[in-house]
């Protein structure tokens, strides 16, 4: 394909592009056949040619170009398919708008960045693949067309036109299917598979996803997270060229308590310190009475201005992060400190808050006070945003760690019900399974997930294999038995016939690619993604249906003609 054309009157030179890079091709009026050297003066960008030629060396070699030193001198050509105009260009930094690419995607596609993570995604892929294969997994393909799984999205679901009124569900991850293959004998199980989740929209969600989906039996929690561990490991030494040894392990509460989230980025500290005892009771309206008051400490930054600070508080109090206000407390170079509650406490208060939080001179103390859960998310927005501005953030740096112990159950306003955490067939603790009846809520399980600077890489548990107590946890989350058997009677009915003990995990590959290729978006990651709201704008769906095809599948058209 030609991209760059020069033409010179009396020399043609033409950039050749293909998927493994540029090739110059040279026309010159003296050395190439009269007919091919008029041929080549009429060439456009993108034509698809065949060239036959000599490769000589070039006069003015390009030392940035891998076939910066040669050129092909050409004496046949061929158009193969000539082009139009492309709507932008198509080079590195094209001049193309995010919605033109994405309408032209396929020309999009013809640039190096997107070729390039296309590839990158292709190297983890193949990786993935032989690492499991390698340890014993059998890859194995679970239906699309199945019934609804419960992963905490709404189902995407296909009309039967072979049974009216019934419909499949596409499945939201394999597995039920997967906990099947493992009561079918089968071991340990990987696929690469498409998962879809009608999930309401947010930046870079795809609708349609890809998980690297794992499950194996006889196993217990730890031989689960040593196994992918391992996988992790394996990826980060041949993709990046980085040994990790260390994957630290925290329960979900500590994560909670300590970064404020279940998928802490620790790269870096700005660990929370609470400071109910030390700031609580000294007649600060904002601080008593609070369920917590909680603190970082951010490095270096005690000089930040008036100002800065308070468009740091006018960050907070955006209806996205939602706080009243934000306490500081710098620790001047000279060991004093200035606050905004020096009419409340005393210097010898805030040298003890410093101490506590471990700030040192010339440090910034920020605090946030309130109910815990709230002030807590806040916070660790704050903690994620600082971090990012005092670039803490190294994207060539891998800081891995598992989150443990993660409720069964979480407790839903809405519905006024317990839901399940990860999903319903994970297991509690054994040692828990006696408060499923008193206290569902302090239920913690044999789930665990896996981040990765900042983001949930994979998630996983142990699996209930036993039918009392799936039907006991069904009844929890409020399924009638009419119900439970409804949905997952097949299931519950395989239990029955020695289903061995069983575990498993999940790694989304599209963000852990992301991650891996130091970007943000998964997007960049994706042959052919969808936009923020769900659609593709090159074939341009979803999109309507005929009225016959409506019929077919007893379906009433809605759409006010
Ligand atoms: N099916 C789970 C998910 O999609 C993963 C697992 O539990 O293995 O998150």
């Amino acid at each position: 394909m030609g991209s760059k054309n020069r033409n010179k009157g009396f020399i043609v030179w033409i950039d050749l592009r293909d998927r493994y890079g540029i090739t110059q091709l040279v026309f010159d009026e003296k050395r190439t056949p009269k007919n091919v050297f008029e041929a080549a003066q009429g060439l456009g960008r993108e034509f698809v040619i065949q060239v036959k030629g000599k490769v000589i060396e070039r006069e003015s070699k390009n030392p940035n170009m891998a076939t910066g030193a040669i050129e092909v001198l050409v004496n046949e050509l061929n158009v193969l398919n000539p082009s139009i105009t492309p709507p932008f260009t198509i080079e590195d930094d094209t001049d193309g708008g995010e919605e033109l690419r994405m309408q032209y995607r396929y020309l999009d596609l013809r640039r190096n960045p997107v070729k390039d993570n296309l590839l990158f995604r292709h190297k983890v892929n193949m990786e993935v693949r032989n690492y499991l294969s390698q340890s014993g997994f059998i890859d194995i393909e679970t239906p699309y067309l199945i019934k609804s799984t419960p992963e905490g999205a709404r189902d995407f679901v296909v009309p039967s036109r072979m049974n009216e009124g019934k419909f499949y569900a596409l499945p939201q991850s394999p597995q039920t299917f997967k906990q099947l293959l493992m009561i079918g004998g089968l071991d340990k199980y990987f696929q690469i598979v498409k998962c879809f989740r009608d999930e309401d929209l947010r930046a870079d969600r795809q609708p349609e996803f890809t998980q690297i989906d794992c499950e194996m039996t006889f196993v217990e929690q730890e031989d689960i997270l040593i196994q992918f561990e391992g996988l992790t490991r394996h990826l980060l030494k041949e993709i990046k060229g980085v040994e990790v040894d260390d994957f630290p392990r925290i329960s979900y509460d500590q994560a909670m308590k300590i970064y404020g989230t279940d998928k802490p980025d620790i790269r870096f500290g700005m660990c929370f310190k609470e400071l109910n005892a030390l700031a609580q009771g000294k007649g600060f309206g904002v601080f008593d009475n609070q369920e917590l008051v909680v603190g970082i400490t951010v490095p270096r930054s005690a000089e930040m201005s008036r100002k800065e600070i308070d468009a740091l508080i006018d960050w907070m109090k955006r209806p996205q992060i939602g706080s009243k206000g934000l306490v500081y407390v710098k620790c001047n170079k000279d060991g004093s400190f200035k606050s905004s509650v020096d009419k409340f406490f005393s210097s010898k208060d805030l040298e003890s808050w410093a101490k506590h939080c471990e700030a040192q001179a010339g440090d910034l103390i920020l605090i946030l006070s309130g109910e815990k859960k709230t002030t807590r998310i806040q916070l660790s927005a704050l903690r994620i945003e600082l971090a990012t501005r005092l670039g803490l953030r190294n994207p060539f740096e891998f800081a891995p760690l598992w989150i443990t112990d993660f409720p069964l159950l979480e407790w839903d306003d809405e519905s006024k019900r317990y839901q399940a955490m990860h999903h319903p067939f994970t297991a509690p603790k054994p040692e828990h399974i006696e408060f499923l009846k008193s206290d569902p809520g302090s239920v913690k399980a044999n789930a665990y997930d896996l981040v990765m600077n900042g983001n949930e890489i994979g998630g996983g548990s142990i699996r209930i294999h036993d039918q009392k107590l799936q039907a006991q946890l069904f009844d929890l989350l409020g399924f009638t038995t009419e119900e439970a058997k409804a949905q997952f009677g097949f299931l519950m009915n395989a239990f029955q016939y020695g289903a061995p003990p069983h575990g498993g995990i999940a790694f989304g590959l599209d963000r852990l690619v992301a991650i891996l290729g130091g970007e943000e978006t998964i997007r960049d990651f994706i042959a052919f993604p969808k936009n923020n709201s769900g659609r593709d704008v090159m074939i341009d769906t979803p999109s309507s249906l005929s009225q016959n095809q409506l019929d077919e599948l007893y379906l009433k058209s809605t759409s006010k003609k």
